[in-house]
């Protein structure tokens, strides 16, 4: 299999570029190293069967010439990050929207299958836990920025389902859940890395809210096996699919955690959402992935828990340090 990966320099593209040389596949990337970054691909530079370009995917030439020579796009190039996304709604917008606009229309020429990327945000405030695919969806208000992306990220869906529809373009729509592992930065807010970081550099762990929201991580591992799994499944095509692990955690219990196994020193302290996102921001209370459906489809089970992923990403930073 030739495959493209679109943002394949950023922490999940990068992983799944690695599995699927390893499996012996060619791999293209094009990555504008927004929020990626080549040290994340500097390894595969000289691996056969390895070939990349920083460029955007609204480089449409250069994406549809990419498109022609592979069998398969993984579509990963978006906007991601709370942070980023509460400070630069209009990019994020732009980014989700148009770029996915991009990869959909180029792979229609040839029919070739696209993974889109979406995301478990897109359940928005919904309570109904463990999230099914097949739940309705719950979002904000619209002059908060954070529902922005996970708009962004619905449209993304229902711009690849309808491809599908009018037009048999194979896709698979994939909704990731709070994705972690090493390489992930916490430059963008993301709040494993953050911690681990602040615990190993003896500063106050910052806990947002009371830290009562609970979050369900899945180990980067664990999601590459997944992608790799469904793209070799044609009952996969025309479908949306939650990748996650069902072991959920506190953030307090998570800051705790991080605390306790890293030895530190560290308080832990927490700061009002309003401090940390402005004003008008909106957590969600809970968020758990149902994975019945990948399961009962390609046999998926995450491999990687919380305390083995917490132990290879503090491994990855204290490396990192030295
Ligand atoms: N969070 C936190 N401290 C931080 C960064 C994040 O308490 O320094 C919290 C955040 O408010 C959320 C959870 O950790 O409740 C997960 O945040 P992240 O941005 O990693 O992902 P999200 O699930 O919000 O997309």
């Amino acid at each position: 299999m030739r495959a493209l990966i679109t943002g394949g320099a950023g922490f999940i593209g990068s992983h799944l570029a690695e599995a699927l040389l390893d499996a012996g596949h060619t791999v293209e990337v094009i990555d504008n190293l927004s929020t990626g970054c080549f040290d994340n691909i500097k390894h595969l530079k000289n691996r056969r069967g390895f070939q990349y370009v920083i460029s955007s995917v609204m480089n449409e030439p250069l994406l549809a010439e990419q498109i022609d020579r592979c069998d398969v796009v993984f579509h990963l190039a978006a906007a991601v990050g709370v942070k980023l996304i509460v400070e630069a709604p209009v990019h994020t917008i732009e980014t989700n929207v148009h770029g996915t606009e991009i990869v959909l229309k180029h792979a229609n020429k040839n029919k070739k299958l696209v993974i889109v990327a979406s995301t478990s945000e897109v359940y928005g405030k919904s309570t109904e836990i463990p999230f099914r695919e097949d739940a309705d969806l719950r979002l904000g208000v619209t002059w908060k920025p954070r529902w922005a992306y996970a708009c962004s990220k619905a449209i993304d869906e229902f711009l690849a389902l309808a491809y599908w529809k009018e037009k048999q373009l194979p896709v698979i729509v994939v909704r990731f859940f709070n994705t972690v592992g090493p390489r992930q930065t916490g430059q963008y807010g993301m709040v494993v890395p953050t911690f681990v970081n602040q615990a190993l550099a003896g500063e106050p762990i910052t806990v947002y809210g009371d830290g009562s929201q609970s979050r369900s991580f899945t180990y980067v591992g664990d999601v590459v096996d997944a992608l790799m799994q469904l793209v070799n499944e044609p009952k996969a095509i025309g479908e949306v699919f939650n990748i996650g692990n069902g072991e959920e955690i506190s953030i307090i219990g998570l800051a705790k955690k991080v605390k306790a196994m890293t030895d530190s020193a560290s308080e832990i302290v927490t700061i009002p959402y309003g401090q940390a996102y402005g004003a008008e921001f909106e957590d969600m209370p809970r968020r758990v992935p149902d994975i019945s459906k990948i399961r009962e489809l390609t046999g998926y089970e995450p491999k990687v828990q919380l305390a083995e992923i917490l132990t290879r990403v503090i491994d990855h930073f204290q490396k990192q340090k030295q």
